[in-house]
């Protein structure tokens, strides 16, 4: 079982921002900026290739709902939505997730 499970099941604790009978997000313990979320399906499906149609679909329905409500807690200027499918491509959780990370103007300046 992934941490992902655990967190769907409450055997973990996360910061929630939406479940449905489908689907779960939650905040990222790791962020790259404030607000970073992650969208998962409930049933697992490890990488993009794995997940069925309908799966996608719901996923899919969730993103720009989930978008707007960050958006609204945040009041981030902009967003990047990320996906990593497998570990060659950068995934450390083996259970598919989108990344929803707010942008600021200037916050990715550095020096
Ligand atoms: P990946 O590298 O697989 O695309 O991203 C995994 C993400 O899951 C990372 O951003 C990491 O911070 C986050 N993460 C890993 N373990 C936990 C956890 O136990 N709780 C939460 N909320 N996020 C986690």
């Amino acid at each position: 079982m992934t941490i992902f499970e655990r967190i769907i099941t409450g055997e973990l604790s996360c910061h929630r921002l939406h479940e449905d009978e489908e689907t779960f997000a939650f905040l990222d313990n790791g962020p790259i900026v404030e607000g970073h979320a992650l969208l998962i399906p409930r049933t697992p499906a490890a990488t993009l290739d794995e997940l069925s149609p309908e799966a996608g679909a719901r996923l899919g329905s969730v993103l720009p709902r989930l978008a707007r409500a960050l958006k609204e807690a945040t009041g981030c200027g902009g967003m990047n939505v990320l996906l990593n499918s497998g570990a060659e491509a950068g995934q450390e959780v083996p259970h598919l997730h989108f990344h929803l990370i707010p942008r600021r103007a200037g916050d990715g300046d550095h020096g």
